[in-house]
Formats: structure tokens, sequence, C-alpha cells
């Protein structure tokens, strides 16, 4: 008998063994085997009777390293469409299907269930309204994909919950999906009282172990139900029901680092092998699901309305350069400032919003125009108050921040954009008395932080929590009366097709974190482009003529859903060698110029990464080529290999930095 086995080479093929006479060796199995001098782990992908190697050159496989196969049939099944789908290395894509602690030559761990801690509520006892018993009644009807668009508020929990439940009852099993920072204590606080021991949770802040012990739970089918970030959807269930992606606008759900996959489409086609339901949950669904959406290729299912029939907090705009001309050169307007010290007399919260951690970014000099710029990245270094430090958001450097220009001697330093850190320090002197909470990734470092933040904060009256898009997603906050975005335009400026649609989602998804239970909440949004169509919509919570308008635009710019974009990154070490590089890839690309809607190529707008240049093919073509020209830009980038420069290529990719 013999196996094929595929080992962590430069190649993307498997390689044959033989199974030695009273070896059980299961497909699926991690062994470990021979591979030149040296021997290494491998994963068995099939069996079989005969070999094309020679019966003196063929090796043995040494021994199995687990007692079970780490990867079912279905996950071997979909292997290859993965691989195909996103242009990747079957090893890399094996290694996402099996917990860390199954990699490299570690052993496994015993199974202990360190079931997370502190987070048990109790289960409510819930009257679903019509809204959600409709949407659960037509998503039960059918297995396919759905999109749920729901307000914030509007119950999108209980329904996800509603439906596993249903699920488990049918014998099936659940996979749900939340944003990377959106596993929030409610969340898994929710399903721990609902489900107890059948959900395993997969999230980033486990130690390896834990993680471990959470997967063989999946694995061995004793916990049914998989909830965490977009790895989750590699969880090792079999008869699936339904997969959950919460939030499905987030960027997240699309690996930005080997290997890049999106999320959405991995579960699609798991969802096709088990014939089970997909649904994607947004109150400002994704252009491309609502699109889908809208064209009928998937169902659309709607939510308008909060639980509690609130309204949604109103949205009030102003206009920071009015500001300014009027002498006010504050961070906040006097609005803004008014409306937070009422708030707090009432005894009320406010959250402050302002996507940028550190006390301040660009540091420069005043008199000769120096700035401080990382020593291994082309970025600004970010001033950080608390420790007196200058540190790179990129690569992690830190250096001593200055006192003098280290140019030209000169003292007249000047601090640039306003962080995080800086908010808080500012608000303190303006509101001595007053409890300021920052949620950010300088303060929360893992669950526990995260737990008595918002701990200390929802029991603190007329307190402040100050934050970047971590505190966004999906927390309930009960009494949060006003929200201030200070710096909204923010990312808008992102040079990027989806700036818009995100700036869109960010400020729907802050403002509904207030007015969610006892008052009518208020938000405030500073802006320079006080008109600009984005914020006159957002106010509005008007999402369908947001989705309208700038659908229309792609359609004119040529770009997704109407086109579908592909990035060639080239990185190295050498300037010179990846411009020759670069130069000989798009004379191939070239030769198809008439298929393009664009052919380009380019410094990367983040030129300069942890000691490596970065530069870029941007390739855009009509989507119904998909298939035919992704085979082709493939096959050129496997063509062309040089040493010491690294070539990814990333489908519709969410950033381009
Ligand atoms: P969304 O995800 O749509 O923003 P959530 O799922 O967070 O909304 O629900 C908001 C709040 O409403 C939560 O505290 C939740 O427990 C509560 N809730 C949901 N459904 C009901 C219901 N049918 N009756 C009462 N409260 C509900
Ligand atoms: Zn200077
Ligand atoms: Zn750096």
């Amino acid at each position: 008998m013999y196996a094929s086995i595929l080992i962590d080479t430069t190649l993307n093929d498997s390689f044959d063994y033989l199974v030695p006479d009273g070896m059980e060796v299961p497909v699926g199995a991690r062994v470990l085997v021979p591979f030149g001098t040296r021997q290494t782990e491998g994963f068995v992908i099939s069996l079989k009777d005969k070999t094309d190697v020679a019966t003196d050159k063929i090796k043995a496989i040494v021994r199995v390293m687990d007692d079970f196969a780490a990867i079912k049939p279905e996950m071997l099944k979909i292997l290859d469409p993965i691989c195909d789908k996103f242009k990747l290395r079957k090893i890399d894509v094996l290694r996402l299907f099996v917990p860390s602690s199954l990699r490299g030559r570690k052993g496994k761990r015993k199974a202990k269930n360190a079931v997370i801690q502190g987070l048990d509520i109790k289960d409510k006892n819930i009257e679903l309204t019509e809204q959600q018993k409709s949407v659960i009644k037509k998503s039960m009807s059918e297995h396919k994909t759905f999109v749920l668009h729901g307000v914030t508020g509007s119950g999108k929990t209980e329904v996800y919950m509603n439906i596993i439940e249903q699920m488990l009852e049918q014998g099936r099993t659940a996979i749900m999906l939340v944003p990377e920072i959106g596993l929030t204590p409610q969340v898994l606080g929710n399903f721990r009282a609902r489900f107890g021991d059948k959900v395993a949770i997969l999230h980033s802040g486990l130690t390896t172990g834990e993680r471990y012990d959470e997967w063989y739970r999946l694995h061995t089918g004793e916990a049914r139900i998989a909830v965490g970030a977009r790895s989750a959807v590699f969880a090792p269930i079999e008869n699936i029901g339904v997969i959950i992606i919460d939030e499905e606008h987030d960027s997240s759900y699309f690996a930005e680092s080997n290997p890049r996959f999106h999320t959405h489409k991995v579960a699609k086609m798991r969802c096709g092998y088990w014939n089970a339901k997909l649904i994607l949950g947004s109150a400002t669904p994704s252009i491309d699901s609502y699109q889908r959406a809208k064209v009928g290729e998937y169902e659309l299912l709607e939510m308008k309305n909060r639980v509690t029939d609130k309204p949604m907090p109103e949205i009030e705009i102003v206009d920071m350069a009015a500001e300014f001309r009027a002498g006010h050169t504050d961070i906040f307007s006097r609005t803004f400032l008014k409306q937070l010290t009422e708030t707090i007399q009432g005894g009320k919260q406010s959250i402050i919003f302002l996507n940028r951690r550190g006390f301040s970014s660009h540091v420069t000099c005043k008199n000769c125009g120096w700035s401080a710029k990382c020593e291994h990245c082309d970025v600004s270094l970010v001033y950080h108050k608390e420790d007196n430090m200058l540190k790179c958001h990129y690569c992690d450097s830190r250096f001593k921040m200055i006192k003098t220009c280290p140019k030209c001697e000169s003292t007249y330093i000047k601090l640039g954009a306003t962080g995080t850190q800086k908010v808080v320090e500012e608000l303190q002197t303006r509101f001595p008395k007053v409890k300021i909470f920052r949620m950010d990734a300088d303060t929360v470092k893992d669950k526990d932080s995260l737990l008595k933040i918002l701990a200390d904060f929802t029991n603190t009256p007329s307190a402040i929590l100050v934050g970047t898009q971590m505190l966004a997603k999906g927390h309930h906050f009960p009494n949060v009366a006003l929200v201030g975005i200070i710096d909204a335009d923010n990312s808008l400026h992102f040079s990027d097709y989806r700036a818009t649609e995100r700036t869109f989602a960010l400020v729907t998804q802050v403002a509904g974190r207030c007015g969610r239970e006892n008052d009518t909440g208020h938000v405030v949004l500073q802006t320079f482009i006080p008109t600009h169509y984005v914020y006159k919509l957002a106010t509005k919570y008007d999402y369908l003529n947001f989705f309208e308008k700038e659908l229309n635009t792609r359609q004119i710019t040529k770009y997704p859903p109407f086109t579908t974009i592909v990035r060639v990154l080239v990185t190295g070490e050498h300037d010179d060698k990846i411009k020759d590089f670069l130069k000989l890839m798009m004379q191939d690309l070239r030769t198809r110029s008439g298929d393009f809607v664009y052919l380009g190529a380019m410094k990367s707008p983040l030129a300069r990464l942890d000691d490596k240049f970065r530069y870029q093919i941007l390739c855009r073509f009509a989507v119904q080529k998909e298939k035919e020209m992704l085979d082709f830009i493939d096959d050129i980038k496997s063509s062309h290999k040089s040493k010491n420069i690294q070539v990814f290529l990333e489908v519709n990719p969410q950033s381009l930095s």
C-alpha cells in the first residue's frame, strides 16, 4: 500500500511513500516521513495500490503522528478548489485546517476544558419580535445564501442563535463567524448561556493549548458549534447546517497575509458540500453581497427596526472648517463639548471614537521640515506619551522621543494628528472628576483587559470611553447617550475604492452604540467635508441610496463588483532586482493587454516595510473573465521565480497599501 503525502517543499506536488506492513495510516493523518537528509511532517491525502516510483527508490512512512486523522474527508475534498480559487499552495492551506500545536513536530497536549471564565451570564427568556420570527422562518425554508440586512440593535444575534438551535435539533452543526475584534464578551456570553459546552470558541486570546482543546472538541463531535474569527471557517466539524458570517462587510474576513483567502468563498464551498445555508448579516452589507442579493443570486432578508422600537440615534454633522474659521482650533467642536458636559451632568455615559492610537502621529521639525520615520519602513512614527517613545505601528520598532531635531538641532518640534492618548489627556484636564477609559490596541492586550475595561465603564455613571474601531463592533452599551466621532474623514482619505463604503459602515456602527436601551442617543460627527454624500446618507441611515450611488460609481469607474482586481505584490531587499523582475512580468502580462481594463506596475503606497521594498502590479478585468485571467496571471507569476524576491497574488484585496 502507498500513500500520497503533501509535505512542505517549494513544490506544490504530493510525494508517494510506502505504508509499512502493519502500520495503520488513515487518509487525512499527519505522518512523519524521510525527505532528503531530514525527516519532516506531512499529510496523507490519499491511499493507493500502485505507484510510479521505483521499488528501490521509494521510502517508507516513519510513523503516524496522532491517534486520529487530523484532516476530515470534506476538507480534503475542498482543498483543491480553495487552492485554485486563491492560487495557494496546498500545504499552506492544509495548515489552516489544523491548530498550530499540530504543526511542526510538536506533540498535542492533553485535553482539559479551559472554558472561558467570567462570561457566564444567564440565558434570557426572550419573546422573539415579529420581525425576527419572519426572518427566521424564511431562512429555515431553504438552503442557500442569505443576506440579512438588519439595523444595529435589531436583534440579529438572537436570530442567529435561533437558527443554530434548530440546526442542532436536526442533528447538524454550525459555524458562527465574527470580525476579529468583534468577539465581544456579550457574544461569547450569549452563546455560552444558550448552548453551554456544545460551543467551542476559537479566538486569538486563547493559549496554544486552549486552542487545541477547543479544536479537538469540535473534531470529536463533542462540541457542535464553532464560534470564532475568520479562521474558524475551517473548524473541523461535519454535517454543517449553517454558517453565519456576522458583520459580513468587515475587512478582517479577508486574510491579508499568506495564505490569503476570502472567508465568504470558503464558507460557500463548505455550505455547498453539506447542503447548508450561509447567512451574511450586517447593518451595512458589503456592496458585493448586497448586489448579489439584488440580482437574485442571494436572498435578501430585512430587519428595519430596533428590538426596543427606539428610533436610530440622531447624527449631527459639525463642520470643523467653520469651527476653525470662527477661531476654535480645538479637536472638539463647541457643540460637542456642550453636549458632553450635559451628558456628564445628567449621569449618562459618552463614547468618543477616533481611529488613531497613541498620542499623536507625524512628529516633525518646524524649522527644517524633518519628520520622524521608521528606520525599517516608509511610514511616520507615532508618539506614545505614556512611555515617551516613538513607535512604528507596522513593524513595532520603538525609538526614544526626541527633544531636538536630529537634523538641525532646533527645538521646534511639532506634533501632528491627535491620537487616543491625547484625547484622554485633554478630556481629563477639562473634566478632572470624570472617569475616562481607553480602549485600543495599547490598552486591550487580552480578553481580561477587555473585560475589565467594559465592566468598569458599564458600572461607572458619567464615564467616557475613548477608543478606536475596536469599540465599534458589536458591544452592547446600555447607558450610552452620546457618541462623538472626532475625525470622521480619517477613513475617507485612503486611496482605495472601498474608502466610502468603509466610512459609511463605520459611522453606522459607531452611531449604533448609543441609545440602545433607555435614552434616545445622539451622535456628533466632526468633519472638514460636511457636504460629502457619504455623511449625508449615513446621517439618514439611508443604506439603500448609498448602495445605489456607490454601485453606480463602481460601474462608471470600472471597479468591483463589475471588475475583479488582482494585485501582484512583489517584495524583496534589493530595489533594482525587484524593478527588473517587474519589467519581465509586465512584458508577459502585456501579451494580453486587450483583456485588461487596467494594468500597471508601481511602488506600493507603503513602499518599504520591515526593510523590504514593496512594489505592485495592479490588474483589473471584467468579472466574467475572472477564472481565465486569474489562471493566466498565476501562470506568469509561477514562471518568474527569483531568489530573494517574494511574490503574492491577491484577489480583490481589502487594502492596497
Ligand atoms: P444587533 O446585532 O442587530 O445590533 P443585538 O443582537 O446585539 O442586535 O441585540 C440588541 C439587544 O436586544 C441585545 O441586548 C439583545 O439581547 C436584545 N434582544 C434581541 N432580541 C430581543 C427580543 N426579541 N426581545 C427583547 N430583547 C431582545
Ligand atoms: Zn529640523
Ligand atoms: Zn517600522
